[in-house]
């Protein structure tokens, strides 16, 4: 039997397919050259955007169309998983809260992701550098965002098996590490929640102290050429953690911060945890305490509500700030959230796209020599 895996989406999406990967090879199974060469196919899938979505229903549609493969004894199966299998299209009992199995029904399974696990060992391509997902989840609710609905709680993995992981990759002479998350530096909340947590004071909010500065750290001197990790929120983003990046030479100086908006009314309605000053005053602790530093993030224009007045003030914040790369999206609502529910998308798409285009001429047009393409919405939007 052969296999050929679809991956779309964020790296996280990159990644959980490598473990697709190694869970099928354990099954005996081999590697196809492209879908018609295999048995088994599968779509990771992600819901980020509307578009995303879309591509999905294509790719199936077209498919159920191919041929049956010369010589095989199998039917050919589609199987889906991600986040098109999470908890936005079913309840906690998996019954379809969508139409999804209805507008694919030549999808003959629908696998969540937690069902594949870590214990394979994985089959990596590159042979330099390698991703690690440290946790997977996140239980912020960001207005606007799917991810807490079709990943589920933040879930992170025990801290023993990341560095078990990270030091087998150093004895196969990796030199690049990415750990990944989706609200990646809030890694470890909820191993000290069981355990009394102290709740500490930063942005303007009480939060449970997280394992991340603690576990970059550990990765840090096992001595990789270069550390990083995607994605960050800027109210997980400690002292601690400015600090271990600081020392620690071979931690990537590129930090990804997403901003989301430069409005604080428009955080506020996002359900962002912080308001512009708090942002700017990180920022600033940031450059003061890491040398060379540059900054990435993303952005979201077009949000409900969003006045001329309050994106003005995203492209002040974004001129004090002077990111390297900005990943502007135009909202689009998305099944089950909160703007979804409680805001109207009231803001017409020509506005969002001339706002689009104002920040992508400020921030990624005099960048072009470091980034191509059209500006993407990063890895589920920390
Ligand atoms: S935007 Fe990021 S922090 Fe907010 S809910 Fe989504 S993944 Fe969590």
């Amino acid at each position: 039997m052969k296999y050929f895996i679809k991956t779309f989406g964020c790296q996280q999406n990159v990644a959980d397919s490598e473990r697709v990967e190694a869970a099928l090879t354990a099954r005996g199974m081999k590697k196809a050259k492209n879908y018609n060469d295999a048995d088994y196919i599968v779509i990771n899938t992600c819901m980020v955007r509307e578009s995303a979505e879309n591509r999905v229903y294509g790719l199936v549609n077209n498919l159920s169309k191919l041929p049956s493969k010369k010589r095989s004894p199998f039917r050919r199966k589609i199987i889906v998983t991600g986040c098109m299998t999470g908890l936005a299209v079913r309840d906690k009992t998996g019954k379809f809260l969508r139409k999804i199995k209805e507008a694919m029904p030549a999808v003959d399974e629908f696998m969540p992701i937690e069902e594949v696990g870590f214990d394979h060992q994985l089959l990596r391509q590159d042979t330099e550098s390698a991703w690690i997902p440290i946790s997977n989840g996140c239980n912020n609710f960001c207005a606007y965002c799917v991810v807490p609905f079709t990943r589920g709680r933040e879930i992170s993995r025990p801290y023993e098996d990341i560095i078990k992981e990270a030091k087998a990759l150093k004895a196969k002479r990796y030199k690049n590490i990415t750990l990944l998350g989706q609200n990646v530096n809030s890694y470890g909340s909820d191993l000290i929640m069981h355990k009394k947590p102290i709740f500490v004071k930063h942005l303007g909010r009480y939060r449970i102290p997280t394992l991340f500065p603690y576990l970059l750290d550990d990765i840090a001197k096992l001595g990789f050429d270069k550390v990083d990790f995607i994605s960050s929120n800027p109210w997980d983003f400690s002292d601690e953690l400015i600090d271990v990046i600081a020392r620690n030479k071979n931690i990537t100086r590129t930090v990804h911060l997403p901003v989301q908006s430069g409005d604080t009314n428009v955080l506020k309605r996002m359900n962002r945890w912080y308001n512009c000053d708090d942002y700017l005053d990180l920022v600033a602790n940031l450059k003061f305490k890491i040398k060379n530093l540059k900054l990435t993030t993303d952005i979201i224009v077009g949000f409900p509500g969003e006045t001329n007045e309050e994106f003005e003030n995203t492209v002040k914040l974004c001129k004090k700030v002077g990111f390297q790369i900005a990943f502007i999206a135009q909202y689009s609502p998305r099944f089950g959230t909160a703007a979804t529910k409680t805001m109207k998308d009231d803001v017409p798409h020509t506005v969002k796209e001339k706002r689009w285009q104002i920040l992508e001429n400020l921030i990624n047009k005099p960048n072009l020599s470091i980034r191509t393409g059209k500006a993407r919405i990063s890895i589920s939007s920390a």
